[in-house]
């Protein structure tokens, strides 16, 4: 009995708080990557369109690749397939969801599947009809605009990134300005220290285990 509070408390004590997760190096190439071009390896070959993506050879040049390619060359890889609805680039959630955080990002059932986007698309140019659409839906992509279906904040995987990019230059121009200050003076570091004790004195020194 006691060994097994010990270990609970132990696990309690360790778990971590979720912490947001940054955007993993592959998306970039991900986005960036054309799909769906016949594989030069295998032109001859039925299913020789390039449709895979490699999430563990992300460097590599040629990102995108055959089943065939899969099979040689990246059996034992996590790869993701890109799929198309009306000539765009699709990717199912249960592919990504575990690698990506695809939160914000609005998605659609297409073929039974839900699944999301992989870019932004271009918008229809008849000004009129788009208009009414976007005026219609009271969800706007927060990046290009693109009416939405629900409350998600962006139409794409890649609009999210963008917005990604926009924040983190904000806060690295406030990291660094922050770091100046605190190198010139040790006020802020006086200040930092009294809240830490004050905070000390609040925490419980023996959870109660038991009631
Ligand atoms: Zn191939
Ligand atoms: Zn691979
Ligand atoms: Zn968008």
């Amino acid at each position: 009995m006691m060994l097994r509070r010990v270990g609970v408390a132990a696990a309690a004590a360790s778990s971590t708080p979720p912490v947001p997760v940054p955007e993993p190096a592959w998306l970039e190439s991900l986005l960036a990557t054309r799909f769906f071009l016949a594989c030069a390896a295998h032109p001859a070959s039925p299913r020789n369109e390039c449709n895979m993506f490699c999430l563990d050879c992300q460097a590599s040049s040629a990102a995108a690749f055959c089943y065939y390619c899969r099979a040689h060359r990246h059996a034992s890889h996590r790869v993701i397939q890109i799929r198309r609805s009306s000539y765009h680039d699709v990717v199912r959630v249960s592919e990504v969801e575990d690698v990506l955080d695809i939160s914000g990002v609005q998605t659609y059932v297409i073929n039974s599947a839900r699944v999301l986007f992989l870019n932004e698309r271009p918008q229809p140019r008849g000004a009129g009809a788009a208009a009414g659409k976007a005026a219609a839906s009271p969800y706007n992509c927060e990046i290009c605009g693109r009416a939405l279906l629900d409350p998600f904040r962006f139409c794409s995987l890649g609009c999210k990134l963008v917005d990604t990019k926009r924040r983190r230059s904000a806060t690295g121009q406030a990291a660094a300005t922050d770091n100046e200050e605190a190198g010139h003076g040790s006020k802020s570091g006086a200040a930092a220290a009294r809240p830490q004790g004050r905070r000390r004195k609040g925490i419980p020194h023996r959870a109660p285990f038991w009631s």
